[in-house]
């Protein structure tokens, strides 16, 4: 059982990118991870990775890693 197996990985991806994204921390963009906070406690309750698109886009997406 992996360490962090309890927190949830949400991506933001770019659908109409020109390339595809990956809901990975290794997609091909390099999107950073911010961990989110349980607001009554200090915990970390999950990680959000924003990935950047290559050219403006209008539709996003988040969902999370399984
Ligand atoms: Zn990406």
């Amino acid at each position: 059982m992996k360490e962090h197996a309890v927190h949830k990985v949400v991506h933001i991806r770019p659908l109409d990118d020109a390339v595809g994204h990956e809901e990975s921390a290794d997609c091909l963009c390099g999107p950073v991870g911010e961990n989110v906070y349980a607001r009554a406690t200090t915990q970390v309750f999950g990680m959000i990775y924003r990935h950047h698109a290559l050219r403006p886009c209008h539709s996003w997406e988040a969902s999370a890693e399984m």
